[in-house]
């Protein structure tokens, strides 16, 4: 192995002994590092989470060789956000990606700059989702290509390495084989970087031949909370636009609503059509991620790579009656987050640790021996998946959705999630950020108590039982906004 330089003042060796027997044999290069990322693919849609709706076997091969997260969250649930987030290690209040129409300044540092410093061959294949245009294209990356904004389901246009590219077939398929070949022609003597990013299972769900037939003769059962009247919270939940019953347009539905049902039976009948298409298209997902580990297997390269799972955001499948994502409830705010890496990692193992998407780019960088540079906010998730979670380990965190009124209508809000309470502050302004509406609305508290109330039904704000939560709480949250470096709400006083 030739030496890897390193700027950043780390060795890049690995030879620290464990004595529960899972690290050995360790090799004197960093670890290899495949990233894979989908688009809105909710915890709740894998079996390796206990899904009711679907299974998806590729992916449980990797938490059940690793370890599976069950307290992952995201920052801000929205696309370009998260993964400005991932990249840069940074809250979207810093790297200025705080709504969809806000692009990434791709001047700013990122851990593949710092990983391609250190000697990895980086690249990057599918969605990006950052902006369009050279300043917004991949830096860092010894080569890209990348669907342009959303990307479609069928033939896309892909920027390669600053030049545009039509393919055709299934953007799903193509990423793949992309992503393979990337594999193939690597030099095998440096350790690689590879951010293997789906587009799927983004809207508007179009799946390809081979899984459209996929639950034809099945009802999907409808979750829980799918008849939510969203009484008893604020007034942003009842205003927001993403209900299956009324905002899922022909696009997504791809069929006309048979004539003759109840208002009952017709929402009963687009969220079949709808999450049939979601669960299809990540049928495909999983397959072609089937196919990447089958090649690190064949390549011998599995005890010698990191492989991780997750997506953007959560999403909603039903629940409360909506899809999309964006709140900070339950199931938009959660990441599936599972990761593999058999020299350090016991498998089939799970954590309950919380975890942010903002501690990603610091634990790709302690893997590989890099030093985690002080502008990044977040911490390695390296003790955690060694089994050993430091004492001062986070247990509450800081949530921001910025983008006011835009296409959904779910109103500004921020808050601090703990492992039992959520306090939700919709200070329902825009602010003048881009993507966002004019239009303020009084500001609002949202308390939930998870554990009486998982499904989050019952805001408590007001409960005068819960008054000294809602004092500590309001101080925490206070606190983790001086900590991260971002300011509050200006009607939002102690
Ligand atoms: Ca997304």
């Amino acid at each position: 192995m030739p030496h890897l330089s390193s700027d950043h003042g780390t060795s890049a060796t690995h030879h620290t002994e464990r004595t529960d027997g899972i690290e050995k044999n360790m090799p004197d290069s960093p670890p290899n590092i495949l990233f894979i990322m989908s688009d809105d693919h909710a915890a709740h849609a894998m079996s390796c989470y206990g899904s009711r709706i679907n299974t998806t076997p590729h992916l449980d091969r990797i938490a059940d060789g690793g370890m599976r997260f069950d307290n992952c969250f995201c920052t801000n649930s929205i696309c370009g956000p998260s993964r400005a987030t991932i990249l840069t290690g940074t809250y979207n209040h810093v790297n200025g990606v705080t709504t969809l129409a806000t692009r990434l300044d791709n001047r700013q540092l990122n851990f593949a700059k710092l990983l391609q410093d250190a000697g990895y061959q980086t690249a990057v294949s599918g969605k990006w989702h950052l902006g369009q245009g050279p300043e917004h294209w991949p830096t860092g990356f010894d080569h890209y290509s990348i669907l342009q904004g959303q990307g479609p389901y069928f033939d896309p246009e892909m920027v390669c390495d600053g030049r545009k590219v039509q393919h055709s077939g299934y953007t799903t398929d193509i990423i793949t084989d992309q992503s393979l070949d990337w594999l193939a022609r690597r030099d095998p003597e440096r350790p690689f970087c590879l951010l293997y990013h789906h587009k799927a299972p983004h809207r508007p769900w179009e799946p390809d031949d081979r899984n459209a037939r996929m639950y034809d003769d099945v009802d999907i059962p409808e979750p829980e909370t799918f008849n939510d009247d969203y009484s008893h919270r604020s007034a942003a939940a009842a205003a927001a636009r993403m209900r299956v019953e009324s905002d899922l347009n022909e696009q997504d539905l791809k069929e006309p609503v048979p004539p003759g049902l109840s208002p009952e039976q017709e929402k009963s009948w687009k969220y079949q059509r709808y999450i049939k298409d979601y669960l299809r298209v990540i049928a495909s997902v999983d397959d072609n991620v089937g196919r990447v580990l089958d090649y690190l297997d064949a390549e011998g390269l599995t005890e010698d790579t990191i492989v991780m799972y997750t997506s953007d955001q959560g999403f909603f499948l039903g629940d409360h009656g909506w899809y999309d994502k964006r709140f900070m409830y339950e199931e938009s705010l959660r990441m599936p987050f599972i990761i593999r890496y058999p020299r350090e990692i016991q498998p089939g193992s799970a954590c309950t640790d919380m975890i942010l998407n903002v501690d990603f780019a610091p634990t790709f960088l302690d893997y590989a021996g890099v030093a985690i540079p002080a502008s990044f906010q977040g911490s390695s998730l390296r003790p955690l998946l060694r089994g050993s979670t430091p004492a001062t380990w986070q247990s509450s965190m800081y949530y921001r959705y910025w983008m006011h009124g835009a296409t959904h209508n779910v109103f500004a809000h921020y808050g601090v999630r703990t492992h039992r309470y959520k306090l939700i502050y919709f200070y329902n302004d825009g602010l003048g950020q881009a993507g966002t509406i004019d239009e303020r609305y009084a500001p609002e508290w949202e308390l939930f108590d998870l554990e009486n109330d998982p499904c989050e039904l019952h805001s408590v704000y007001a409960d005068p039982a819960y008054a000294e939560v809602v004092r500590e709480l309001k101080a925490e949250l206070h606190r983790l906004q001086e900590k991260v470096g971002d300011e509050r709400y200006t009607a939002d006083v102690d």
